[in-house]
């Protein structure tokens, strides 16, 4: 039916829901909520397609009532909803269609309780992440959760999408932080989840919602666990070989208890960008810079253009980079492989967690390189993913692929992954996000194309290439950036029978299928 009503009556059937100025059919709306940040998005941006597929209209609720009306509408006239929080997010979760109504959430941003007593917090979906640390700071609490995104991404993107922040080895997942939702379903009704404390009360309805992605209902609150704000940070650095050392390293510590907050080990090729380029250039910009630096003794900058030249040829015959890179740069840098370890909390329980893995990495091989490195990385924490447009201004893309899986498989999901690809892109890793039982592995791949067709081929050959890799590997095809479009193929290989109750469920609380329709696995 929703086809059947044109954009302009849509907008006045909507305008007598809402107020004038939270609903709006304007072109420049119309086109900036036409995607969120998927680097396929980008390539097409460049291909002179900025929305190829606009929403009809965008609205922004200010109340659970106001969700709960829209939904009514919607149910309806039967017109897909699509949530928006940030927008932030990589995967086309809250990419909409012709036809669809985007809700953006971001009006809906405040704190309603903070319960210092209780160390609960509860908070609408559009708080902006880096707002909500500040205003916890303020009593000298924390949610201990630092996505790169912090920035431009809110409390209801990181629930739906399962978001993981670069200090979620101590505080966990954002599914670890929530113990309550208010959500409003498909059907417009209005669910609370949780109970106070750890009750024991059947299953945990809040978990249904976290990571369906907008698909079962539209969050409208969230009540998060808070935690005192660490007084101390220590970090420091180490260096290995190999990989495989460095993964040894930290999966003995990860296994003896210890709980630090930042974890990260960084391959040959990573190292360079992690030691010297951070918060100067994008990864392979920076590459670039790097190896012809190292190659031809250049001191001064280069010229803009000769860069945008370097880095199309030099993303152009990625197999001869990724050999470069893998053989070649660690030996002109000898550097090998860099770890960093961070602790945080009470000051003698942070030094005194500090010391215990500082054994622990000796113990395993590791080369103290001092606090320096850790340093260096918390400077430049969140620079380098807001860096990357450096290189889809010279035809190329950069996109990123966070997996996990157990530690006795890491190694074999890495080399199996970076094999696949190697021909078709640059690429190179981090491992984060470590857990007794397994780890993340983060990889970034750059690529190019003489035009943005042949790049979108490209860059979709070098999803299916990779996830294709990573299922026959055993890895989880994401750890924190969620499904969205991007990796909905792949949903029956991870989940398999399970899935058909995603879709029980969906019938259940959404019946008319218009809640963010055409994502997760249907
Ligand atoms: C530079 C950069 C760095 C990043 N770093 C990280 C990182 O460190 N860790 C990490 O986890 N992710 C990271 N991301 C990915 C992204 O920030 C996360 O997925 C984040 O959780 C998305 O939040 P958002 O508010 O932007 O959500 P959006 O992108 O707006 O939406 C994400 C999904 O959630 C749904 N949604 C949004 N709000 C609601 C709601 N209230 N109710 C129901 N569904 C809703 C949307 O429909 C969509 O499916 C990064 C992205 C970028 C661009």
């Amino acid at each position: 039916m929703a086809d059947t009503i044109s954009i302009e009556a849509k907008a006045r059937q909507l305008g007598s829901i809402l107020k004038d100025d939270q609903v709006s059919i304007l072109a420049p709306d119309r086109v900036a909520y036409s995607r969120d940040l998927w680097p396929r998005g980008l390539i097409e941006f460049s291909a002179g397609r900025p929305a190829p597929s606009p929403p009809d209209v965008v609205v922004w609720p200010e109340t659970t009532q106001d969700v709960v009306h829209l939904v009514e509408w919607a149910a309806g006239t039967e017109t897909p909803l699509v949530p928006y929080g940030g927008g932030s997010g990589v995967c086309g979760g809250a990419m909409p269609r012709r036809g669809q109504v985007v809700v953006d959430l971001k009006r809906m941003d405040r704190i309603l309780e903070l319960d210092g007593p209780n160390h609960r917090v509860r908070v609408q979906p559009g708080m902006n992440g880096w707002t909500f640390e500040e205003v916890l700071g303020r009593s000298n609490l924390t949610m201990g959760h630092f996505p790169s995104s912090i920035f431009c991404s809110t409390v209801g993107g990181w629930l739906a999408a399962r978001s993981a922040g670069q200090a979620s080895t101590r505080y966990g997942k954002i599914e670890d932080m929530v113990s309550g939702l208010e959500v409003v379903t498909g059907k417009g009704e209005v669910i609370r989840t949780g109970n106070p404390g750890a009750a024991s009360l059947g299953p945990d309805w809040t978990q249904l919602f976290v990571g369906s992605e907008g698909t079962l209902g539209i969050i409208t609150e969230a009540t998060l666990k808070v935690l005192p704000a660490p007084e101390m940070r220590v970090y420091r650095g180490y260096g290995f070989d190999r990989v495989s050392a460095g993964l040894e390293a930290i999966r003995r510590f990860m296994q003896k208890g210890l709980l630090p907050s930042v974890v990260r080990l960084y391959d040959e090729f990573d190292t360079v960008i992690a030691r010297s380029g951070a918060g100067r250039g994008s990864e392979a910009d920076t590459l670039v810079k790097e190896v012809m630096g190292r190659l031809t003794h250049l001191t001064k900058p280069m010229l803009p253009w000769v860069k945008v030249a370097a880095l199309r040829a030099a993303l152009s015959k990625p197999g001869w980079l990724n050999k470069l890179a893998d053989g070649l740069l660690p030996k002109l840098t000898g550097q090998g492989c860099l770890l960093v370890v961070g602790t945080e909390g009470r000051p003698r329980l942070a030094q005194a967690e500090a010391d215990r893995i500082h054994e622990e990495v000796l113990r395993a091989g590791g080369r103290d390189l001092g606090p320096r490195p850790g340093e260096h990385w918390e400077k430049h924490r969140y620079s380098v993913s807001f860096k990357q447009s450096g290189v889809f201004y010279s035809g190329g893309f950069v996109d990123t692929m966070e997996v996990a899986t157990t530690w006795d498989g890491l190694l074999r999901l890495y080399e199996a992954v970076k094999t696949a690809v190697s021909p078709l892109v640059f690429i190179m890793a981090h491992f984060s996000h470590a857990y007794p039982e397994g780890c993340s592995i983060y990889f970034t791949f750059a690529g190019s194309s003489d035009d943005p067709e042949q790049g979108l081929k490209l860059y979709d050959q070098v999803w299916n290439t990779a996830l294709a890799a990573v299922t026959r590997a055993g890895g989880t095809i994401s750890h924190h950036h969620g499904v969205g479009r991007s990796k909905q193929a792949f949903m029956v290989e991870e989940h398999g029978d399970s899935l058909e109750l995603f879709r029980m469920l969906k019938r259940v609380l959404d019946p008319k299928e218009i809640l963010n329709p055409g994502k997760m696995s249907l």
